[in-house]
């Protein structure tokens, strides 16, 4: 963030009891004119309330017509998603908000989905580019915590540099929605991370007419997820499309796609474990990465994530439907190039997490009950999971 930054902020009254809170979105100075002065941001921010809490939803700025409709829509594929999830009810003053936004920006995160989104909306994206970006936006207060400011700092950087060289500025957001202790954090991935993005896409509605976001997986290897091919567009409204790109490409594809930039896998930043700048080098989104850039041939170009053994993949734990996803497109890709130790390791592991993952369910749920919870997470530790 710049030295001087404006903020728009929204002020939360609970009606279970709990206490009154502000959520806020921080620009700088130049963008803050881009402001939503509709219900819009204030609608996304309270899903995750309805979904945890049930009820009413009522906001007290005119909201458009057609994200009424749409999140009512999101909301009903969710709860069938996941049955926990309460019913609610919106009320609001309902209009057709068209703010009169004009630019389209791309998410950036500095990950490899990002990385391929972002410049297949420029002209570098030579023959593969699908669209144009005015400028790419960088949230702080999603994977990098409010409190680690240098860390953010880090990865500013790292990000402005990939942009000068798209040529397209680096914007920047800072946000507190990931409020702690709520659906917001607690089921940030599985539920409220395009929720996020939504928020903070709308929060800057008069700025912005389209929003791109990098898909996660390639369409028909998509897991039920917060951010998904089928419900993300639900987050759009009169005046602000929404656009999940990429889903035609899986992990391999776009590391392929990269590799012809090399440059860009010199310093690539995947991980968030340590809610940092920099890859731990251990956690399954590292791994997957690893395992990915060794299949491309583009590990030796990459200097901020270890090599991966064969030994590491084979012990590696994948019984996550979303990492089970990335590891049988990655052993398949083994299979094809010919790379049969690959191939072997990852179906290994693959065979391996099938049979371990039914006690690895049944032990995390001993890490929701006080006292049993670090026997729970030392077993799953040996486990590999
Ligand atoms: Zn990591």
């Amino acid at each position: 963030m710049g030295s001087s930054f404006v903020r728009l902020t929204g002020h939360f009254k609970a009606g279970n009891g709990t206490e009154d809170f502000d959520v806020w979105f921080d620009v700088d100075e130049e963008l803050a004119g881009g402001f939503s002065e509709s219900g819009a941001p204030w609608l996304i921010a309270a899903i995750p309330y309805g979904f945890e809490l049930g009820g009413t939803i009522a906001i007290e700025r005119p909201t458009d017509a057609m994200l009424l409709e749409n999140t009512a829509a999101f909301a009903h594929v969710f709860r069938r998603w996941y049955k926990d999830l309460k019913p609610f009810e919106v009320i609001a003053d309902k209009e057709i908000v068209d703010p009169g936004g004009e630019k389209a920006f791309a998410f950036f995160s500095g990950g490899i989905d990002s990385l391929h989104t972002a410049t297949r909306y420029t002209s570098l994206g030579g023959t593969d580019q699908v669209g144009s970006v005015d400028e790419l936006l960088l949230i702080w207060g999603f994977d990098i915590e409010l409190d680690s400011p240098s860390e953010f700092a880090a990865l500013q950087k790292q990000s402005e540099d990939f942009a000068a060289r798209l040529g397209v500025p680096l914007r920047v957001m800072a946000t507190n929605i990931r409020r702690p202790g709520t659906f917001w954090t607690n089921r940030w991935g599985p539920l409220c991370h395009a929720l996020g993005k939504a928020a903070c896409a709308l929060a800057l509605e008069k700025r912005y007419k389209k929003a791109i976001w990098a898909a996660g997986y390639r369409s028909d290897r998509s897991v039920v997820e917060g951010s998904h091919p089928m419900t993300d567009h639900y987050l759009s409204s009169s005046g602000l499309a929404m656009v999940y790109d990429g889903a035609d490409s899986g992990r391999i594809d776009k590391i392929a796609f990269l590799s012809r930039f090399p440059w860009m896998l010199e310093d690539i930043h995947v991980c968030w474990r340590g809610a940092s700048s920099r890859n731990c080098g251990k956690c399954p989104k590292c791994l997957r990465t690893e395992i990915a850039l060794e299949l491309t041939g583009m590990m030796a170009r990459c200097n901020s994530l270890p090599r991966v053994s064969l030994e590491r993949i084979r012990k590696a734990y994948c019984g996550e439907p979303a990492e089970r996803s990335y590891f049988t497109e990655m052993a398949e890709y083994a299979k094809k190039i010919g790379r049969s130790d690959m191939y072997m390791a990852l179906c290994e592991s693959l065979t391996r997490s099938r049979h371990r993952a039914p006690i690895v369910n049944y032990l995390s749920r001993f890490e929701k009950t006080p006292g049993l919870w670090r026997a729970g997470r030392s077993i799953r530790h040996m486990l590999g999971a």
